[in-house]
């Protein structure tokens, strides 16, 4: 059996073979008006192991991933710091990067920004007022969303959705129409359009930058869990609307990271950035911290937390050096030890191809690593069969580079 992968849009597992085993994804990227939080990280460890498997298991990617770089929040902390909304976004682009870098998350094939692309969507905006999906109040630009629109994803109906998760304007005609192009006020960042000095809404800004790079129909679209609604859900309905093409094939959500049990949140004083629990520990740390449960499940951070994932990140590390000192040590074999190696690449595998159940994963790994630390000695050849294993799990999780250098 092949890879397996859970879709938000059909709430089952599905077989995953894309045709020539190219993968195009598109995964949302953050909006640019702060440090990187842990939250950020659990994203994108987990897609970063994502396309690592897909990658190790021979497929090309293509992967997209935006920088949401115009929206109120940006204005705001620019207006407070004095300096043009650009240069703020820039400078947290920059540090988003890097951040990014320290965990060693590959980089994207493209990272879009949406002040690149307004004319896009600007174009994209004229189609849907052309096919009369959407229309004009006062230069505002509302995308029709007539009832039974949503809950593709979600699952969830209208009569569930709270009043607070609805737009709140009062000049749309329908109650769940939402805004893809913005009027602006006096010294905010603002676009001409046929409709007069503006900017663009959310939703149509990442089905515009999705299709221009992967075109109307890819694999892969992701995010967090707090996206399906009414993020991606709007996203989709777009691309019904125009009819271009099925848009994403697979939906994927990560879950939430909540501190000591309690929802991250500024306001509560527990907002860690990535910067901040790096002071702390190793990149390593955080990362194999992340891995330890599925992607789809909520983790909980602490440091109680974090200090056993070091030290279970450092039994794998252990393991490492001692294969690799056992390549030029003493001949032979270890029976036992390689029958173990073939069942924990079993379980590897298994767990990986069941929608990148990376817990099962690395426990499989971890317990391997204890086996070998716990024999005397382990001889040459087996050690060089045990560390090339090592190292495939390793370029799969994107742990312990340095081990494995010369
Ligand atoms: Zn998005």
């Amino acid at each position: 059996m092949g890879l397996r992968i859970y879709n938000t849009k059909t709430r089952q597992t599905e077989e995953f073979d894309p045709p020539g085993g190219e993968v195009r994804m598109y995964i949302c990227g953050p909006t640019v008006y702060d440090y990187a939080h842990l939250g950020h990280a659990k994203a994108y460890v987990v897609f970063d192991i994502i396309r690592r498997y897909m990658e190790f298991k021979g497929f090309e990617m293509d992967h997209v991933q935006n920088f949401t770089d115009i929206e109120d929040a940006i204005t705001k902390r620019a207006q407070e710091e004095g300096i043009e909304p650009s240069k703020l976004a820039e400078r947290f682009i920059h540090a988003f990067l890097e951040d990014m870098d320290r965990l060693k998350i590959r980089r994207a094939h493209h990272y879009p920004r949406v002040t690149e692309h307004v004319e896009d969507i600007i174009h994209v905006i004229q189609e849907l007022l052309d096919k009369g999906r959407a229309y004009v109040v006062e230069g505002e630009v509302y995308m029709r969303a007539p009832k039974g629109s949503f809950g593709s994803l979600s699952g969830r109906s209208v009569e569930d959705m709270t009043v607070e998760e609805l737009p709140r304007d009062s000049k749309r005609e329908g109650a769940l129409d939402f805004a893809i192009w913005k009027k602006t006020r006096e010294g905010e960042p603002s676009w001409p359009s046929p409709w007069g000095q503006g900017r663009p809404g959310w939703h149509v800004e990442c089905y515009v930058m999705a299709t221009k790079y992967l075109g109307p129909t890819f694999d892969i679209h992701g995010g967090g869990m707090d996206l399906i609604f009414p993020h991606h859900e709007s996203e989709d309905l777009i691309a019904q609307a125009l009819g271009k093409g099925d848009f994403a094939h697979l939906w994927l959500h990560n879950g939430f990271m909540t501190i000591e049990s309690e929802p991250m949140s500024k306001s509560l004083g527990n907002f860690v950035t990535i910067r901040e629990a790096l002071k702390g520990f190793d990149w390593e740390v955080l990362r194999y911290f992340i891995m330890k449960i599925h992607y789809r499940e909520t983790m909980d951070y602490s440091e109680g937390a974090l200090r056993k994932a070091q030290k279970e990140h450092s039994e794998v590390a252990s393991a490492i050096m001692k294969l690799k000192a056992a390549k030029s040590g003493a001949p032979g074999e270890d029976r036992a030890l390689l029958k173990e190696a073939d069942e924990v690449r079993k379980a590897f595998t298994e767990a990986m191809d069941n929608d990148f159940d990376t817990g099962r994963a690395t426990k499989a790994v971890l317990e391997f690593a204890k086996a070998v630390n716990e024999v005397e000695r382990v001889p040459s050849s087996t050690a060089e069969k045990l560390f090339l294993d090592f190292c495939d799990y390793c370029t799969v999780l994107g742990l312990c580079e340095e081990e494995f250098e010369a």
